[in-house]
């Protein structure tokens, strides 16, 4: 197999190591199945996607605070043409935003394991962690069964 590195504006996955990113722990935390987020310990907003600055206050004193992984299917929808680059190769595949439980905050997210018409509108559903070939994770979700 021929491994072509693409340039980085075409790479899909967020880069995520420290040297990186100022949000490396929330990959680290995903890697370890937990989906975190940034608090502001200043006002009290919940930020997603997690920040390094507070967009209600400016502040840059944020906490890690745990999100849950399971949620409601609030939208959705099959990429059938389009998908990003490293992605082609999987379509048809469905993508959804998904509302957390409790906190009611809306994820995009790609939705595994369900076909387009099994799909549902406040359909239980939970994350799960996929791994890259070269070690970088994202997560996505799937109907609860
Ligand atoms: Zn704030």
């Amino acid at each position: 197999m021929v491994q072509i590195d693409l340039p980085y504006i075409l790479d899909f996955y967020p880069q995520e190591s420290e040297e990186q990113t100022q949000i490396h722990k929330f990959f680290t935390n995903l890697k370890s199945g937990k989906l975190t987020t940034t608090k502001c310990t200043k006002c009290g907003t919940v930020l997603w996607q997690p920040r390094i600055v507070c967009r209600e206050c400016l502040s840059d004193e944020l906490e890690w605070i745990d999100l849950p992984t399971t949620g409601k299917l609030y939208a959705f929808t099959q990429v059938n043409a389009g998908a990003a680059i490293t992605l082609e190769k999987d379509v048809p595949f469905c993508i959804g935003v998904v509302e957390l439980d409790d906190v009611g905050i809306k994820i995009l997210s790609r939705i595994d394991n369900a076909k387009y018409e099994d799909l549902d509108f406040d359909m239980p559903v939970k994350m799960k962690v996929v791994e890259n070939e070269d070690g970088r994770v994202m997560y996505r979700f799937e109907p609860v069964k």
